[in-house]
């Protein structure tokens, strides 16, 4: 790990910064000790990022041809892989998640974006339209596309690496330059980032990191600074709210993936086994940290007794402990601040009447997991669409199940949100999982299956859960600005 003894520090303009202050802890969720102090970022040196990423632009980076800087994603995915074990390490050092998990998605999917971005951006082509005027002439127009700048990057802490890499590859491949805000809770592997990028050759200036909280700290200092040119922004959606209130004075571009209250539908014609493997992913993967995870589950009402007890047995058949074992399916959640604001739902659920299936609790891991941020995965029933717990977005591994008897009706539960990020649908019948697939108000839409992804394709979401998409093409228009050229032949 990046560490200049205990210290995980600040890495602007090709260098990391010595730190000069007492710092904050760098604490492992599953046991609650400090494993280091991290260098929290002042306004000076978040302006030495800024500037020093401008720098790196007109040096000569955002010039670079497209193929030295996808060859350079390239290497970059290469030397992720040849330091993999160290990737899993810092992510389960900061989340807590099982080091299967880390192996097998978050640090997976961190060479895959490299790697698929560099093809997507190799690939691109430019728009161009020839237009005929009156009397027979024509003109050719054509966009070229330039790199928007120097790029707040700001990600939060439940799937630290996947999310950053997903938008600092695209971003690097496009010529920009980034300035990354990781969360203060996971600051491990965008500084681990820092080195691969600088040993693959990335010009100095052109990736930094700057650790810090929120307000009053790294990530605003970064989004107030006029040196920025837009944010790409992963987190909650009342924090989406207020960096857009600081960037609108200036009208930077937003990219915002934010909250979810995510729903499954599940149809009494569905393959029960396929559905209940695919909803305890759903419900219970990254201990229900993932902005995709279903938090509301629509079951129709003849098979409702037989999916809620599958469930239940399943969700007591998940294995909490060690996330270094290798057996260990679910983790703490990320901190005892976060776990306070789970069990206040659950007194919220009961108080609203729900019957607790399963879970409810804090679980025995063990003395030396203690203090831990540990919660039993938790289902409900008996809750109905306006009850806060079926509203709001908990983020920890609890969901309500909440019967059906029509189609109409189904659609409807699932759509009476204000969120709108992700759904997914469980029949055998195809015409049926088309049609709600496509009436569900939101970004991703799955049939038959939970968090599949093809990263050329679009992602993000509607109403509360964000602004605009990144994935493949659209990845690369939010990291680009085009310029029309109209040319009179
Ligand atoms: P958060 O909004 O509290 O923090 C996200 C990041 O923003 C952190 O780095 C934080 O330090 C920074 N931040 C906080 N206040 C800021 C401010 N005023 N100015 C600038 N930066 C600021 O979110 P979190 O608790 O870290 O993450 C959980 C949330 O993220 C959930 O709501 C989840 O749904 C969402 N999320 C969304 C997606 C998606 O793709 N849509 C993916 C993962 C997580």
């Amino acid at each position: 790990m990046t560490q200049s003894g205990r210290w995980i520090r600040n890495f602007v303009d090709g260098e990391f910064a010595e730190p000069d202050g007492p710092g904050f802890p760098a604490v492992d969720p599953a046991t609650g000790t400090e494993f280091a102090r991290v260098h929290e970022a002042d306004r000076q040196l978040v302006h030495r990022a800024v500037t020093g990423a401008r720098a790196a632009l007109h040096d000569g980076w955002a010039d670079t041809p497209v193929r030295e800087r996808t060859a350079l994603l390239r290497r970059a995915a290469d030397r992720i892989e040849a330091r993999f074990e160290e990737f899993v390490a810092a992510e389960v050092a900061d989340t807590g998640k099982p080091v299967t998990q880390a192996r097998e998605l978050d640090v997976a999917r961190a060479v895959a974006n490299f790697r698929t971005f560099a093809d997507v951006i190799a690939a691109a082509g430019q728009e161009s339209f020839v237009t005929d005027l009156p009397g027979g002439a024509q003109a050719l127009n054509y966009a070229v596309r330039k790199p928007l700048g120097v790029v707040a990057v700001i990600v939060p802490w439940n799937l630290p690496l996947l999310l950053l890499t997903w938008k600092v590859a695209p971003a690097l491949g496009c010529g920009n330059a980034v300035v990354v805000k990781p969360s203060d809770q996971t600051p491990s592997t965008a500084t681990l980032l820092a080195e691969v990028l600088a040993e693959v050759g990335l010009p100095a200036g052109a990736y930094n990191v700057v650790h810090g909280f929120g307000g009053d700290s790294a990530g605003q200092y970064l989004t107030e600074h006029p040196g920025i040119d837009g944010v790409t922004f992963t987190g909650s959606s009342a924090t989406g709210t207020q960096v857009m209130r600081t960037v609108a004075p200036r009208v930077r571009p937003v990219s915002f993936e934010l909250g979810g209250k995510n729903a499954a539908i599940v149809f009494d014609d569905a393959d029960l086994d396929e559905t209940l493997a695919g909803l305890t992913r759903s419900v219970f993967a990254n201990t229900g940290q993932v902005c995709l995870c279903t938090e509301r589950v629509y079951v129709q009402r003849s098979v409702f007794e037989e999916v809620a007890g599958g469930l239940v047995e399943r969700a007591r058949g998940l294995r909490l402990g060690d996330p270094s074992a290798e057996r260990t399916t679910t983790g703490p959640l990320i901190s005892p601040e976060h776990r306070r604001k789970v069990l206040d739902y659950l007194a919220l659920a009961t108080e609203a009447g729900a019957e607790t299936l399963a879970g409810g609790g804090i679980p025995e891991i063990g003395p030396e997991f203690d203090g831990g941020s540990w919660l039993e995965p938790t289902l409900w029933t008996g809750l109905t669409n306006k009850d806060r717990p079926v509203r709001e977005e908990i983020f920890g591994p609890v969901a309500a199940l909440i019967p059906f008897d029509t189609e109409d009706e189904a659609v409807a539960l699932a759509n009476d949100t204000e969120y709108g990020l992700a759904s997914s649908v469980w029949t055998q019948d195809l015409r049926r999982g088309h049609r709600v697939a496509q009436a569900m108000h939101v970004g991703m839409s799955w049939v038959n299956t939970w968090f599949l992804r093809d990263l050329r394709s679009p992602f993000g979401g509607m109403g509360l859960s964000g602004i605009g998409r990144e994935g493949g093409a659209s990845s690369l228009h939010f990291y680009t600005e085009p310029t029309n050229v109209c040319v009179r032949l």
